[in-house]
């Protein structure tokens, strides 16, 4: 007993020593962010060449491996927390956010059962029930109510378990059993995350027996195709289990008409899930709140606080209507996981509700930054961000050289230089080899779209000032000439 209090009190130093360095570092860092060249330009193993081929034998002191962090690792990060990172959909942090993860690896707890930390369990399911207030999202996800929510990995992780979940309901849970059912069919629309279609292969539905709904010129589900295509289905003796809509398209942050197509999901009985994974943290502000219009109609729904909330990846926030349609599909109980609270029925278990059976204790990041921000703070800064894409999207439709290719919604923009396609391709090309700013692209109606996503954490108004002089110095000549 004496010995290990004497290795956690050495443990307790080296972590006050260590921490100090490692924390010091990291705020160093974020205060240059900023500066440093937004996208790496490392080639493809350079980092893995600079580091020794074999691990050390005796232990190394933080420094050291610090001044290795600084110098190997460093030129091969792609920046996401700059401000100047515009690409895909952000991946955010924040000082509450770093501060909520540090206290969950200092803690070090494993979720998996209630038992094994009554407190993991708990506060993640305060925490979802304050989501589901702060979004003003349908009560049936209440955790007091037939429903609740669990924080997963990530997006792709939640649909799968959507998937599962809707395949089990349409075969009275029976694919668990039996092995995955052929008749089964699912649909999302062409313009759906890809990891709709990966949950519909890893669930044994098979990639053929998704349907790709059409979507209308602004980029949404055609509801008229997908009432036709369950009613084609069910006629030829297949069984439509999963419907998945989005709200914030990756594309083009388009948000299918959830009122109709949840309607055809329940005259149909089929499971709809709606996956939010960006966008959904807009609806902390009421007047953004209609991009959930509808939503009491699905089963399921998902959003990413690792996206637009400001909290560390990975935390997506994952909702049913029914919990036990979830967990009778997810459960089993080895005997060594048995104990007398989960018997009694009066706890959660959140091992039931995801696929790994392992959890960290991610609720805390989330608790942090809900506080240290308060909702009215998490509000202004997504106002802000939507803001700042209004004014940007000003400046565009002022240079008769671009085009805007898609609605714009909340702080998404797909922009490209007008004639041909190697125009729009060279300049994001110039931009992002610049290092100021990191942009990503798209393809709509086959044709190429850069897309510019305003939503980084410590994104203001000088950075896309900056960004917008950067695009129109590279706007290339031939470009201008052909539009
Ligand atoms: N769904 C949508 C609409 C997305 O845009 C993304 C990623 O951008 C995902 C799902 C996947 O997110 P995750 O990385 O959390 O799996």
């Amino acid at each position: 007993m004496g010995n290990q209090n004497s290795k956690s009190q050495q443990a307790a130093e080296q972590l006050l020593r260590d921490g100090r360095v490692a924390l010091e570092w990291i705020s160093k860092y974020l205060a240059r962010a900023p500066e440093l060249p937004v996208l790496s330009h490392v080639k493809p193993g350079d980092v893995f060449a600079s580091l020794p081929s074999r691990a050390p034998s005796a232990p190394e002191p933080v420094e050291t491996i610090l001044k290795d962090l600084d110098d190997k690792i460093l030129p091969g990060i792609t920046h996401w927390q700059s401000p100047n990172f515009f690409a895909y959909f952000p991946g955010n942090s924040s000082p509450a956010s770093v501060v909520g993860d540090l206290l969950s690896s200092g803690l070090g707890v494993q979720g998996m059962l209630w038992v094994t930390s009554p407190a993991c369990t708990e506060l993640e399911m305060r925490m979802l029930d304050w989501l589901v207030e702060m979004l003003d999202l349908p009560k049936h996800f209440l955790s007091t109510s037939s429903g609740g929510g669990v924080i997963q990995d990530s997006a792709s992780s939640a649909n799968l378990c959507a998937v599962l979940a809707g395949r089990e309901r349409a075969t009275q849970f029976g694919s668990n059993e039996n092995g995955c059912d052929q008749r089964l069919t699912a649909y999302t629309s062409a313009q759906a995350h890809s990891s709709m279609e990966k949950a519909i292969k890893v669930a044994g539905i098979g990639r053929r027996n998704l349907r790709v709904i059409e979507v209308d010129e602004q980029f949404r589900m055609k509801p008229a195709a997908l009432a036709r295509a369950i009613q084609e289905d069910k006629a030829a003796g297949r069984v439509p289990c999963f419907v998945g809509a989005t709200v914030g398209t990756t594309s083009t942050m388009s948000i299918d008409p959830l009122p109709e197509i949840g309607t055809i999901c329940r005259e149909h009985n089929v499971w709809l899930h709606v996956d939010a994974a960006m966008a959904g943290t807009a609806a902390l502000c009421e007047e953004l709140r209609s991009i959930h219009n509808g939503l009491e109609l699905a089963d399921s729904y998902c959003f990413d606080c690792h996206k637009w909330m400001f909290t560390n990846f990975d935390c997506t926030c994952f909702y049913v209507r029914d919990r036990k349609e979830l967990t009778e599909t997810l459960t089993i109980t080895p005997e060594y996981l048995r104990n007398v609270a989960s018997a009694t029925g009066a706890v959660v278990d959140f091992r039931d509700w995801h696929i790994p059976l392992g959890r960290r204790f991610r609720a805390l990041k989330l608790w942090l930054v809900i506080r240290s921000y308060g909702v009215e703070g998490l509000r202004a800064m997504v106002r802000r961000h939507i803001e700042l894409t209004n004014q940007f999207v000003g400046w565009l439709r002022a240079d008769s050289r671009f085009e805007i290719v898609a609605p714009v919604s909340l702080n998404l923009v797909c922009f490209r230089l007008k004639g041909p396609d190697s125009g729009s391709e060279v300049l994001m090309q110039k931009l992002n080899s610049s290092g100021k700013m990191f942009l990503s692209h798209t393809k709509l109606n086959g044709r190429f779209a850069i897309r510019m996503c305003i939503g980084q954490t410590y994104t203001e108004e000088e950075h896309i000032r900056a960004a917008w002089q950067e695009i129109q110095q590279h706007a290339t000549e031939p470009a201008m000439a052909a539009g």
